[in-house]
């Protein structure tokens, strides 16, 4: 395994492996490697032929007042993660090389960006589509990896890849969570074992939101709702919802009337505990 920090080696690298024919596979990550990442690097391992993880915590997708200062970092555990996962190439760069002074060129993948986390976090999609294009057109893979834990940026990087013709497959990977239920994040490094233990909740509400839709068959999207905020209230004193949405899987639309929908269905969260903010989500599929 090489790491490369230049942004040019890893263009040439990339480039060269296209010409032989070889198969690219790529996951982009902000290190603090877990799990949920390495499922991701064996899968991708699985299916491609020269693998490439590139880790580098993106100052354009952080608001002001959020965390990318104190986002963790451990280049050396990474590194190892990396190595017995199978990756060819980490690729490392510079804040600096990815953003020089004169930097002025940003993508924003209008409409479903300002949707959930976009009415939270404005801004923080344009900086992940501009990150995640620069990093194609560096790495140049056949296939990316992304997470359905990030299930909102899964759907913007898709409609990018679309809108501006990128040649790249994209394939999103299940979420992998802690025995509680809880999904693996690098910011759960954040929270203490009494908070972890609540955050298990999260998890159990979408569950509970995607049975009373699929079994229970309540047919207004606020009821269910109603019913997933009183779990909350029931069982976790610490935790602070920003939002709860049930949503068309496709264009984020809300869905209020859940008796005619049909389709695709993503509830999805967003909360504080403490200070550290979770999301997660489950998507699934209605036809009667
Ligand atoms: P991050 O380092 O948080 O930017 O994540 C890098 C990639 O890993 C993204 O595509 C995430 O959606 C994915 N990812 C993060 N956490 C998980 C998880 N628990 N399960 C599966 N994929 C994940």
């Amino acid at each position: 395994m090489r790491t490369i920090k230049d942004i040019n080696s890893i263009q040439e690298i990339s480039e060269y492996f296209r010409t032989v024919g070889k198969k690219i596979g790529f996951v982009p990550t902000m290190g603090s490697l877990h799990e949920g990442h390495v499922s991701l690097i064996l899968r991708a391992r699985d299916e491609c032929d020269i693998l490439i993880v590139s880790i580098f915590v993106n100052p354009t997708q952080f608001l002001p007042d959020e965390d990318f200062n104190q986002y963790p970092r451990d280049f050396l555990r990474d590194y190892h993660i990396c190595k017995s996962s199978g990756v060819d190439y980490i690729f490392f760069p510079d804040a600096t090389d990815i953003y020089p002074e004169d930097y002025s060129t940003y993508v924003n993948v209008e409409g479903i960006s300002e949707k959930l986390e976009g009415k939270f976090r404005p801004g923080h999609f344009i900086g992940v589509t501009t990150i995640v294009l620069k990093l194609f057109n560096l790495t140049k893979p056949h296939f990316s990896y992304f997470g359905q834990k990030d299930a909102q940026q899964a759907l913007i990087i898709k409609k990018m890849i679309k809108d501006l013709n990128i040649d790249t497959e994209i394939k999103i990977c299940e979420t992998y969570r802690e025995k509680n239920g809880l999904a693996m994040s690098s910011r759960n490094e954040y929270l203490s074992r009494d908070e972890k233990i609540e955050a298990g909740i999260l998890y159990k509400m979408l569950c509970k939101g995607k049975k009373l839709i699929l079994e229970e068959k309540i047919k207004d999207a606020d009821s269910v709702k109603k019913i997933l905020f009183e779990m909350m209230k029931e069982n976790s004193k610490n935790i602070k919802l920003q939002y709860l949405e049930i949503t068309d899987s496709e264009n984020l639309n809300e869905i209020k009337d859940l008796f005619v929908y049909r389709g695709g269905i993503l509830i999805s969260l967003a909360g504080f505990i403490g200070k550290t903010r979770l999301i997660d989500n489950v998507l699934f599929y209605k036809d009667l």
